[in-house]
C-alpha cells in the first residue's frame, strides 16, 4: 500500500507533511505535492500534518479522488523530492477550502495546468471541462480572493 496526495492539496502545498516523513517520499510540483509509491512505508505521519486533511492510505481514497492513486504515482516519477518545509503558496488560504482544483494543477512551472492525466478527466462526478477551460491558466484566483 501507499499513501496518497488527493485534490485538497492543490494550490495549496503547505507542506508539513514533508517534515515528517521518515523516507523522503514526498515529490514537489508547481503547486500540488505528491507521494512517491515505492518510498512510502505506510507509517501514516503525514496525515495528521496535512491541514487541509488531502492525504488518505490507498485503500481510503475517496471514490470520487480515486484517480488520484495514479496520479501520484505518474508525477512522482517526473517530480524532485522536497525534504523540508517551506512556506504556502501565498494565496493558499484562499484555495484550501475549495473542491474543485483538478483543473488548476500544474505539472511544470511554465505549463498550463494539464489537460493530459486521462484519470483525472474521468473521475466520477468530476467535470472534465474544467481541464479545458481557456481561462484556465493557473492563476485564476478563486472568487473571494482580489484578481
Ligand atoms: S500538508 Fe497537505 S496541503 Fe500541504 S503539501 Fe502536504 S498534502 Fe499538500
Ligand atoms: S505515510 Fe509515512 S512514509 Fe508515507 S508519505 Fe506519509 S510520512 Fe512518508
Amino acid at each position: 500500500m501507499t499513501y496518497v496526495v488527493t485534490e485538497s492539496c492543490i494550490r495549496c502545498k503547505y507542506t508539513d507533511c514533508v517534515d515528517v516523513c521518515p523516507t523522503d517520499a514526498f515529490r514537489e510540483g508547481p503547486n500540488f505535492l505528491v507521494i512517491a509509491p515505492d518510498e512510502c512505508i505506510d507509517c501514516t505521519l503525514c496525515v495528521a500534518e496535512c491541514p487541509v486533511d488531502a492525504i488518505y492510505a490507498e485503500d481510503d481514497v475517496p471514490a470520487d479522488q480515486r484517480d488520484f492513486i495514479l496520479l501520484n504515482a505518474e508525477l512522482a516519477g517526473q517530480w524532485e523530492p522536497i525534504v523540508e518545509k517551506k512556506p504556502g503558496l501565498p494565496d493558499a488560504d484562499d484555495w484550501a477550502g475549495r473542491k474543485d482544483k483538478r483543473g488548476e494543477l500544474r505539472r511544470c512551472e511554465d505549463a498550463r495546468p494539464s489537460r493530459s492525466t486521462a484519470g483525472l478527466a474521468a473521475a466520477p462526478g468530476r467535470q472534465s471541462g474544467n481541464l479545458d477551460a481557456a481561462t484556465n491558466s493557473g492563476s485564476q484566483p478563486p472568487e473571494e480572493s482580489s484578481p
